[in-house]
């Protein structure tokens, strides 16, 4: 049985604490292998090791860093089965949707290697003999926490853009899914990146709040549910001295569908942005709001779902992530179908006696807005669907979700796109798009509750998370 333990100084370390978690692969329930919880110590340890690493590291000029960059992203291409390999394994999705993900984990890094080219200073003569100078200079320790559903993408949103602009960043993988950060640990070795630039420290809330609360680490970047998202934002603001903090919550996505969609186009997109990774997505499909009653969009949706098949081959649907996701997804539906709403596909006939977190794609036709449904982040392969007669109302709805990640809008016609474009009250827009993660070197962040800082998580917000503008004037 793996031992995952934490990787500090540039070595695989065990942790003092006898506390160990089981990992449990979510297609079959089989232990894969036991996480050490870390303990204070190991963090002051690791934070240590962080700080030492700092001072050389924050003076090597950036074309130098971004070397060690160079090799991983190198290493990582040459190993990318392994990474898959560990996706699957601990998260259940599929194996196209798996190399997906390091796919843009890979774009992260290619982002990061262009540094030079971005984070240029300024410089002018303000006045006779003036000149004024502002240098980027990176914050120091960053701890980077992380969420369970993207095991290797999300903390490529932050590892290769601090260890660019000269920070050391120590990751808290989500203590679901820690394997593919182990590995990923190996090639930072291989890479020769100097010892305590990047490090893991394993664990659960406990090790995120001694993470929050330590005095050496500058800034936190938190991916994971609004819950978590205000805790760990209030703690890094009750500090005698605030931490930087940048804080991603949890969403629910509307879709609007105007009469004028193309109908197969789509249904298809719609399919893939609730189902896809078993809805398991700050960026999926929640609500579809149809304008008009959309009958024969709904007869394709309906019937292609439900020849959705479960599995780990491209196009078909893995496993949520645990036995309590199977639970509450459940919950959801029966409760919908309690109050009166119509179940049009029942993904509840995948949960059965066999091993595994199963639960199939699911549409709910609603027959009233108060639905718990409608309004909570269900976070698994469920579309709830309500229909409208205008747009204006459509609009209202998702205006009225506390949430804000993303909203798409299906429609042939540029004023339609426009109209919604504008209303919207999400960060992140799609026209025809169902998950519309803007590519880099556009950066992604939404608003309202998804969002608890100012800064964007990756691109130029995380560039400028990552670094202090120091204005120096001269007169010589
Ligand atoms: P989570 O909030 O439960 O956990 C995220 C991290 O916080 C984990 O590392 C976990 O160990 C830690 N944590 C959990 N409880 C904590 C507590 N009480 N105090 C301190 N730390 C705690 O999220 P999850 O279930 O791993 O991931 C799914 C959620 O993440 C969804 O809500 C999804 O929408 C969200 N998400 C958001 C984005 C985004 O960019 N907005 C991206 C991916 C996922």
């Amino acid at each position: 049985m793996p031992n995952i333990t934490n990787f500090i100084n540039g070595q695989f370390i065990g942790t003092s604490n006898t506390e160990n978690l089981d990992i449990i692969s979510p297609h079959n329930e089989k232990i894969i292998a036991e996480l050490c919880i870390s303990n204070k110590e190991d963090i002051d340890i690791c934070v240590n090791h962080a700080k030492n690493a700092f001072k050389l590291w924050s003076k090597i000029d950036v074309k130098k860093r971004i070397k060690y960059l160079i090799k991983l992203n190198q290493i990582i291409n040459d190993n990318k089965e392994e990474l898959v390999g560990r996706i699957v394994l601990e998260h259940g999705k599929n194996k196209a949707e798996a190399l997906g993900e390091v796919e843009k984990g890979i774009e992260q890094l290619e982002y990061a290697i262009s540094m030079p080219t971005i984070i240029r200073g300024k410089i002018l003569e303000v006045a006779t003999n003036v000149k004024c100078q502002v240098e980027n200079e990176p914050i120091g320790v960053i701890a980077s926490i992380v969420p369970f559903n993207f095991p290797f993408m999300v903390p490529m949103w932050t590892i290769p853009i601090a260890i660019a602009t000269g920070n050391c960043i120590i990751v808290k993988p989500s203590e679901k899914v820690p394997l593919t950060m182990n590995k990923f640990a190996e090639f930072i070795k291989l890479s020769g990146l100097p010892d305590g630039v990047f490090q893991i420290i394993n664990g659960t809330a406990n090790t995120v709040t001694c993470l929050c609360n330590h005095v050496d680490i500058k800034g936190v970047t938190f991916v994971g549910s609004t819950k978590v998202a205000k805790i760990v934002h209030q703690l890094c603001n009750n500090q005698s001295i605030p931490k930087r903090v940048s804080c991603m919550g949890g969403a629910k996505n509307y879709l609007v569908a105007m009469p004028d969609c193309d109908i197969d186009k789509t249904v298809n997109n719609i399919i893939t942005s609730f189902s896809g990774c078993t809805g398991q997505r700050c960026m999926a499909a929640s609500v579809l709001v149809t304008v008009g009653n959309q009958d024969i969009l709904l007869q394709k949706l309906i019937k292609l779902v439900s020849l959705l098949e479960k599995g780990y081959e491209k196009g078909q649907i893995g496993p949520v992530i645990d036995k309590a996701s199977v639970q509450r997804i459940r919950n959801y539906i029966n409760f919908s179908e309690k109050t009166g709403s119509q179940i049009l596909v029942d993904g509840r006939k995948w949960v059965d006696n066999n091993p595994g977190y199963w639960i199939g794609p699911t549409i709910i036709l609603h027959n009233n807005t108060n639905d718990p449904a409608l309004n909570n982040e269900i976070f698994g392969p469920v579309l709830s669907i309500l229909r409208v007669n205008t747009k204006e109302e459509a609009i209202e709805i998702e205006n009225n979700n506390p949430y804000g990640n993303a909203a798409c809008i299906y429609t042939t016609k540029g004023k339609n796109a426009e109209w919604f474009q504008k209303r919207f009250s999400a960060g992140m827009i799609g026209v025809n798009i169902g998950v519309p993660v803007p590519q880099t070197p556009f950066s992604f962040g939404g608003i309202n509750a998804s969002r608890y800082s100012t800064h964007d998580i990756t691109g130029e917000g995380c560039i400028n998370f990552m670094i202090n503008k120091k204005k120096t004037t001269t007169r010589w």
